[in-house]
């Protein structure tokens, strides 16, 4: 087969797994096996970059980068929908219908994501443009970030219109968002506060791989154009699922106000166990003839309208405002309810986010609050009942000192948050700080849980993560809860740790900011923490991917006595503080510039190893030949074609060992 067809074959074949995996929810190979054939199409592709085409799959990750949005005329006017609260909304909704059009009406229902709204243009059966709703009128193009998003399919199947316009929504389900926010926490970020505001954020993100990170979905549900041949709005959903598109499955004809309350009724319960957030339903008519002649009012459609669920929302009382201290010192101030049943679960807290929040509010401790559970998994407070406030209500001072070290507390200048900053001495601190360093990303200390570390921590056993190098077993032995045999195994996880790398090393100090992948960069970039010590944020800031925050932070920490203490320990103990001996040996520029092209068996190594060894010394593999080819690495088999295509071509066939003398 040659080259181009190929390509073809794999771009075809990864569009039906990322179709399977991401519109279906069926994947039906592997997600390794997935990578091996995306990486495989991205060699090949990078081999042979005149068969490139921006609607690859391997487009996915991203990569181009949106200074400024350009604005853009959408070809049809997004509106928006009028909003109805009630049955009685609904039945003079239909009763304005009926008097507009003659004959038989069917209703289309359909839940309401609550996301962002996008318009998508394709032509020919690949995507154009992607644009935000804007004004209705006008709105930016964010076709890059988009084309990051799995389940927008790049290419259509089927027998699709030559050019028209789909809308829908980008929403960021649940599980996705809180693992987001997972890994904000851990490196001392606070969290997003909806899914809806990041959904929408992540569409002006300037970094497109940044947005290819977010696990953001796209639920379709409108197709608009001239000369469609379709008749009714539910044959367009099924159209737009055959064509490719993620279609929720929700949609139900209704042929009467009776069934589409029926609707309404079952998903006003069911929407919460949607992965995403739904605030309501739509109800559209189904005849396009009909909806062409009810046509606009000068903002929304006469043929839809959004019925809102109520947010489950009760009133209760506030008991008591307590603050918790979080690993990086932050502080959040938590209202402590009278126990209350809201969307099936009892709530006895809720965040109240910050001392902003609270003057907002103006919330005191003695008044009846109304709760409400939205699109946030922890509930909120959205209102004091002034009605019910006792005559002796005194305002709400918020906190000056740590409630646990009584550190004066401090707020930094356009932050929300108030921080205790001592780092040193404030017990949670502390305790967060180790637990976040046995974790699992980071020293993955077999033996030693979060618990226990409190209790050393409690008991004057520990004070920062070094100390867990000198304990002793008959220090621990005696501890609540343990044995013999527990006993040690803490010890030999803390032994064993020693082995763990540099870059989980760094990642374990728990330096603000620096997460897995930071750390990564930094290891690899500093090979050593002499090296990092000693780099000053402009040193720091060239470095890809590290801005002025997290440069700034790096220099802070290094910058404090008792982390150049602790760390001085923690060298003094044998744990890695440099990139493995072996890993920089075999690292190295001579191959830059280079393109080898790996094909047989190996005897010395595998095949992975010898590309790993190319890569490393800075050199590119290819996985065909071309006149960019610096060398052919063959092994036994080599394929009969490559090396025919090799000699053609004139390009250096060499083994494996000849291989390993150009690196010495
Ligand atoms: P609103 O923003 O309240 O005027 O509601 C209109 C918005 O609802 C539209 O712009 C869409 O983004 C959104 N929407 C969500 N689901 C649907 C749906 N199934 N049909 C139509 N619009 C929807
Ligand atoms: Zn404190």
């Amino acid at each position: 087969m040659d080259i181009q067809q190929h390509i073809l074959k794999l771009r075809d074949e990864l569009n039906e797994h990322n179709y399977n995996y991401y519109v279906l929810d069926q994947p039906t190979i592997s997600d390794y096996d997935f990578d091996l054939r995306l990486k495989e199409l991205q060699a090949l592709e990078e081999a042979h970059p005149e068969f490139a085409d921006e609607h690859s799959p391997t487009q996915r990750v991203g990569g181009a980068i949106t200074k400024n949005f350009e604005t853009v005329v959408h070809d049809y006017r997004m509106y928006s929908l009028d909003n109805s609260y009630s049955k009685e909304d609904l039945l003079d909704w239909e009763a304005r219908v009926k008097k507009m059009i003659d004959g038989e009406i069917q209703f289309v229902c359909e839940l309401k994501y609550d996301g962002a709204s996008i318009s998508l243009t394709y032509e020919n059966g690949t995507l154009l443009k992607a644009i935000t709703r804007g004004d209705g009128v006008q709105g930016d193009d964010v076709t890059a970030n988009i084309k990051t998003i799995r389940s927008v399919p790049l290419r259509l199947k089927g027998d699709y219109p030559p050019r028209f316009d789909i809308r829908g929504e980008i929403v960021l389900p649940f599980e996705g968002f809180n693992k987001m926010n997972e890994e904000r926490i851990e490196i001392g970020e606070e969290p997003y506060r909806n899914p809806r505001n990041t959904a929408s954020g992540s569409l002006k993100l300037q970094d497109s791989a940044e947005v290819a990170k977010r696990p953001l979905e796209c639920l379709l549900y409108n197709i608009t154009g001239n000369n469609l041949s379709l008749s009714t709005q539910f044959e367009s959903l099924e159209k737009a699922r055959a064509w490719g598109f993620k279609v929720p499955e929700a949609a139900t004809l209704a042929s009467s106000t009776a069934e589409v309350l029926e609707f309404i009724d079952y998903w006003n319960i069911h929407r919460h166990d949607l992965p995403y957030e739904t605030d309501g339903v739509v109800v559209k008519i189904n005849d396009l003839h009909q909806q062409e002649e009810l046509g606009y009012t000068s903002k929304s459609p006469r043929w839809a309208i959004a019925y809102k669920f109520k947010a489950e929302q009760v009133s209760t009382r506030l008991n008591e405002i307590t603050y918790q201290v979080g690993r990086t010192g932050a502080i959040t101030p938590v209202a402590n309810l009278e126990p209350v049943e809201l969307a099936g679960t009892t709530v006895k807290r809720a965040s109240l986010h910050n001392a902003d929040q609270i003057e907002k509010l103006d919330i005191r401790v003695g008044d009846t609050v109304f709760v409400e559970k939205g699109g946030e998994i922890i509930p909120k407070i959205i209102a004091v009942d002034l009605t019910k406030r006792p005559v002796d209500s005194q305002p709400t001072h918020y906190i000056e000192h740590c409630p646990e070290c009584g550190t004066e507390l401090v707020r930094n200048e356009g932050e929300a948050q108030h921080y205790c900053p001592n780092y040193n001495g404030c017990q949670p601190q502390i305790i967060g700080r180790i637990q976040h360093f046995i974790s699992r990303k980071a020293m993955d200390i077999e033996g030693l849980g979060g618990e226990t570390v409190a209790l050393l921590v409690k008991e004057n056993l520990i004070n920062d993560y070094s100390d867990l190098y000198t304990l002793k077993k008959e220090e621990v032995i005696h501890l609540e809860r343990m044995a013999e045999k527990s006993t040690d195994n803490l010890i030999n996880g803390i032994e064993d740790s020693k082995s763990v790398p540099f870059e989980r090393v760094l990642f374990a100090l728990g330096i603000r900011f620096v997460g897995e992948t930071v750390a990564k960069k930094l290891a690899t970039h500093y090979k050593n923490i002499e090296n990092l010590a000693l780099a000053t944020t402009m040193d720091l800031v060239t470095v890809d991917e590290i801005g002025t925050r997290i440069a700034e932070s790096v220099v802070a920490f290094f910058n404090s006595e008792q982390n150049q203490n602790i760390i001085e320990r923690l060298k003094r103990h044998g744990v890695q503080l440099e990139i493995c001996a072996e890993k920089l040996a075999n690292q190295s520029n001579k191959l830059e510039g280079q393109t080898f092209v790996v094909s047989g068996v190996f005897e010395s190594v595998s095949r992975d190893e010898l590309k790993k060894m190319i890569e490393d010394n800075g050199g590119k593999v290819s996985s065909s030949i071309s006149k960019k080819t610096s060398y052919v690495i063959a092994g036994d088999n080599m394929g009969p074609s490559k090396r025919t295509k090799a000699d053609q071509l004139q390009i250096s066939i060499i083994s494996e060992y000849e291989f390993k003398n150009l690196l010495k």
